[in-house]
């Protein structure tokens, strides 16, 4: 796998009849991410993997350290806010971070397959699917085409919010981002095993458009958000 400092050198390499929820990779994954955050919006990126050569290097097969679920905001672009690059971060997008089949068969890919030790429920402030959706629920007038779809998708998250009290936009979406991580769970029973074995994480994340800051709203296990992020100087050997 890319995850800088990592020992195992392939996805898998630490799994074995011993493996435990003593298994690092989720946390280091995600503090990877943080690290790679606080760079962005220091306006001192990287750009970490994005070179000729690493192009190359990675063109006989991927093992990216983190999966990300975002929503596909024009502005929420992974690899730029988490200053990645080739390789490290397994990408699905819709409009909400809403999931559906192929959401859930893509993160299972990374998780099974590629052995990606950590999922990332990425959403934001002002996010227009949530939005679209409290519209709906306040004007009763359904949107047309398959944007119904997203909508529906989003609603349960509008219910949670309104038996919880919340009437805020941003407070709506940090209810769907982790209501989007509950989601994952429940339905993929394959990536819910993979978390109960200590093998992947699952962490919602809510991030400012105008900071350009990501913090985490929810995660499963609870700890795997709080690791202290490693020293920037990690990222150069990426
Ligand atoms: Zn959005």
């Amino acid at each position: 796998m890319s995850l800088p400092g990592a020992s195992g050198g392939q996805p898998g390499s630490q799994r074995g009849a011993d493996e435990s929820s003593t298994n690092t990779e989720p946390a280091r994954a995600y503090a990877e991410l943080v690290a790679g955050n606080r760079r962005f919006v220091s306006g001192s990126p990287r750009h970490p993997n994005q070179d000729a050569g690493h192009r190359a290097a990675v063109a006989d097969g991927q093992h990216p350290f983190a999966v990300i679920v975002g929503c596909s905001d024009s502005r929420l672009a992974a690899e730029i806010i988490f200053d990645r690059g080739l390789g490290d971060l397994f990408v699905v997008r819709t409009a909400g971070h809403t999931t559906g089949p192929e959401v859930l068969g893509s993160v299972e890919y990374a998780v099974t397959v590629l052995g990606t030790p950590l999922v990332v429920v990425l959403g934001h402030d002002s996010c227009g699917a949530v939005q679209a959706a409290r519209e709906v629920t306040a004007t009763g007038v359904a949107p047309a085409g398959h944007l119904g779809a997203v909508v529906d998708a989003v609603l349960p998250s509008l219910r949670r919010a309104a038996a919880e009290g919340v009437d805020d936009i941003d407070g709506i979406v940090d209810i769907h981002i982790a209501q989007t991580v509950e989601t994952l769970l429940g339905q993929s029973s394959v990536l819910a095993d993979e978390v109960a074995r200590g093998r992947c994480a699952v962490v919602g994340v809510s991030y400012r458009l105008a900071a350009g800051v990501v913090r985490p709203v929810a995660a499963v296990p609870a700890g795997v958000a709080t690791l202290d992020v490693p020293d920037g100087s990690a990222a150069a050997a990426a």
